[in-house]
């Protein structure tokens, strides 16, 4: 499993009954805006597009191990094509300019189990050993 965004990895929003996603940024994303999303493990490509209710590019992936993969905010790169495999590690866009919110340009990540129900993405980056941080640096993953 690999990480999404560049490390150090952080948590600028939180998972929430309103914001069923997290937020994510490498600390200095602000300034080195091309810093590429990642795919976390070899994984298809079963959606790229606009967002209706995010208002934002995305690309979903579905990984070996079961589990879904929004990327949201996403700009994507030209050989994304749906129906085509990305590996783990593999780029698959960069920051677009609908993140750029007053915590600056990130990644907004939604994970999915079976039947499309919604897991916790840090549950997940803990059950697989990726390290994170909120960006207050109060909580270690
Ligand atoms: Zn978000």
């Amino acid at each position: 499993m690999k990480y999404p965004v560049r490390q150090p990895m952080i948590v600028t929003q939180g998972y929430s009954e309103k914001h069923p996603a997290v937020d994510l940024r490498n600390t200095d994303m602000k300034t080195h805006i091309t810093y590429p999303h990642y795919a976390m493990e070899n994984s298809v490509i079963l959606k790229t597009g606009k967002g209706k209710t995010y208002g934002e590019n995305y690309i979903l992936l579905k990984g070996d191990s079961g589990l879904y993969y929004l990327y949201c905010h996403n700009v994507l790169m030209n050989e994304l094509i749906v129906g085509y495999t990305v590996e783990e590690g593999d780029e698959v866009g960069i920051p677009d300019l609908s993140g750029l919110g007053n915590t600056g340009y990130h990644l907004h990540l939604e994970i999915f189990g079976d039947k499309y129900i919604r897991r916790n993405p840090l549950e997940i980056f803990n059950e697989f050993g990726l390290k994170w941080s909120y960006k207050d640096g109060k909580k270690k993953g």
